[in-house]
């Protein structure tokens, strides 16, 4: 792909572009980097371009130049129907995305493993990680999780583990991009601005199978069997079904694969849920493809605390459990959150309202929860999609509502902080929430 390519244009200038912009001037490419958007000359990324003294403009798109290079390498955040990307199109331009351009330079013989999904991605993909580390395998961890593949590339042995965390927008700029293992999670409406279907949406996710073939393995929620026609090696993963599937949890882990099948028993799961239950499945799916030894699976399954601000435990006080599930910024968020408890549950919820639908919590509101306590700019809208005629709360500011909670609740009372909306209206962002909310309760 690279034999007559001198001049590489790359497009928004964040973390992947201007890590992108490095590795290739220092493979001696021409590079120009540039951002629609204006960024301080004073950002660390314009700080890292100038050290590295790579041509760049912000605030605009010189068509021109951009239209002239010999390859055009996007930013996972520049959605495909953007004006830029259509002109591109239109030019009849080579463009791939930054995972592609990753793993043009990687070792070929290094597996990856790459794991995509509506939700689940970032546990699954940290989970895969520990478990292979545990197992000894030289492990790198990247992608959407953050940390940009193309800075890995040159430490990637042949027998090197790439587990890769794939956002739909990473998977649509792939070309020859070629799994060992595609994990995909599950698919649920999500991103149709930037779709023009749920169908569209569907199938990007799914061609992240693309390249693979028969010595290949795709792990996939069973919901999704109906789309795979491709002659692959599948292994299932779902939680609930009854019928016969490679992988199941209930009390304990059931599996079937390449002819091995086991049983592993799990004590004391930190992580909650059904949800997490089908990523558990999906990282030890993947484990088992490479006959990872079942103890070394059990005892990191067993240790894994999931990730910060997703079902977080913070605190038992007086036998009261304080979880922090800050990353909830949608009502279906919540519902999976409150799916993971049986009763006995004081709801906080509210936060900037994106214009959902909250009406979906009122019945398992009405089951599982005590009272309900609202703040943030949604309060009253969702007092109202709720219905709520008692047992409900409504305060200004999150020591109140942390305050709140703690004189309501009772003796094996849970208290879930998983509001349902953006943190927008009264935060940095979703982590500095939980970081305030978990404060609070520490302090109590
Ligand atoms: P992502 O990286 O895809 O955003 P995370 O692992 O960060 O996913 O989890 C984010 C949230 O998505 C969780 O707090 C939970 O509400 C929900 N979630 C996680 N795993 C699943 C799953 N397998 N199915 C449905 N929802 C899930």
């Amino acid at each position: 792909m690279f034999e007559n390519v001198k001049n590489i244009s790359i497009i928004g200038i964040a973390r992947s572009g201007v890590s992108s912009a490095i590795f290739l001037k220092q493979k001696n490419f021409n590079v120009f980097i540039s951002d629609y958007s204006f960024i301080s000359e004073d950002s660390e990324f314009i700080q890292l371009l100038k050290k590295n003294q790579i041509e760049y403009e912000t605030g605009k798109h010189t068509l021109n130049k951009i239209l002239n290079s010999d390859l055009i390498v996007l930013s996972p955040g520049v959605p495909l129907n953007s004006n830029i990307v259509i002109e591109i199109q239109k030019a009849k331009k080579k463009y791939i995305g930054e995972i592609e351009l990753a793993y043009q330079f990687c070792n070929k013989e290094a597996k990856i493993i790459a794991i995509t999904g509506s939700n689940g991605k970032s546990t699954t993909t940290t989970l895969t990680g520990e478990i292979f580390k545990n197992a000894g395998f030289h492990t790198i961890v990247a992608g959407n999780i953050g940390f940009p593949f193309i800075n890995f590339v040159n430490e990637i042995k042949s027998n090197s583990i790439v587990v890769l965390e794939l956002s739909s927008f990473q998977i649509d700029t792939l070309f020859s991009f070629h799994p060992y293992i595609s994990i995909i999670l599950n698919v649920y409406p999500n991103h149709l601005d930037r779709y023009s279907s749920f169908e569209d949406y569907r199938n990007s996710k799914l061609g992240l199978i693309k390249n693979q073939s028969i010595n290949d393995y795709l792990v996939i929620n069973s919901n999704l069997k109906n789309f795979i026609q491709k002659p692959i090696n599948k292994i299932f993963i779902n939680y609930s079904e009854n019928n016969f599937v490679n992988m199941n949890i209930k009390d304990y882990l059931e599996y079937s694969i390449n002819q091995r099948t086991g049983k592993i028993n799990f004590n004391n799961l930190n992580l909650l849920g059904k949800h997490n239950y089908e990523n558990i499945c999906a990282a030890v799916a993947a484990a088992l493809i490479f006959n990872i030894n079942e103890n070394v699976i059990k005892k990191t399954v067993e240790n894994f605390k999931g990730l910060e601000h997703r079902l977080e435990f913070v605190r038992k006080i007086k036998n009261v459990s304080f979880y922090n599930d800050s990353k909830s910024t949608t009502p279906m968020a919540t519902l999976t959150a409150l799916n993971a408890f049986n009763n006995n549950i004081i709801l906080i919820l509210g936060g900037r309202n994106k214009g959902l639908d909250f009406s979906i919590l009122a019945n398992i509101i009405k089951e599982k929860v005590k009272y309900v306590i609202l703040f943030g700019e949604a309060k009253e809208i969702i007092l109202k999609e709720l219905n709520l005629k008692e047992n409900y709360f409504i305060c200004d500011t999150l020591f109140e509502v942390v305050n709140k909670a703690y004189n309501l609740a009772k003796e094996n009372d849970i208290v879930l902080f998983s509001p349902a909306c953006a943190s927008f209206d009264m935060f940095e962002n979703f982590e500095d929430r939980g970081k305030k909310f978990k404060e609070l309760v520490i302090a109590l």
